[in-house]
């Protein structure tokens, strides 16, 4: 079964970049560890914290994966080899903002939202469900690709 992830308030950047990766990250920046610790455990969630308060807790001790170093970076490349994720599997299939799995837009449904020049190179559109907000195919997604490269393939 594919793992699913609550962030700690902390790691606001690597719960975009799991997301990125296609990985289910749930993550809210003003949530206690009380309530994160109850919306972990109601939605089958592995708290992801660096918080060693937070996992000290009930129900968490048991059910958190403690992340290390300030740098998201280094932490996407523990989670990802802790996990076996491979972030190019799933990569760009999530919403960055809110976590939904993306579903195909045509290109006449994303006409505002989208620049005239991308709807004449390309018609891969993925919309959130839940934002609206639209993805395609580009030099930001090429440039995020590149990014998670460099950061999973250093050793
Ligand atoms: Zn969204």
């Amino acid at each position: 079964m594919e793992r699913r992830f609550f962030a700690d308030a902390m790691l606001g950047k690597l719960a975009a970049w799991l997301r990125a990766a296609g990985c289910d990250v749930a993550y809210s920046r003003d949530i206690g560890d009380d309530d994160l610790i109850r919306r972990a455990k109601e939605e089958e969630r592995l708290i992801l914290t660096r918080d060693t308060l937070l996992a000290r807790r009930r129900w968490a001790r048991e059910n958190h994966f403690l992340v290390e170093g300030d740098r998201w970076r280094d932490q996407l490349r523990q989670v990802t080899a802790a996990f076996g994720i491979d972030p190019f599997a799933g990569f760009l299939t999530r919403c960055l903002r809110c976590n939904e799995p993306l579903a195909g837009a045509a290109s006449e449904s994303v006409e505002r939202l989208v620049p005239p020049y991308v709807r004449s190179v390309t018609d891969l559109f993925r919309e959130c469900p839940a934002c609206g907000r639209v993805y395609w195919p580009g030099t930001h997604r090429e440039r995020m690709e590149g990014e998670l490269r460099r950061i999973v393939e250093r050793q």
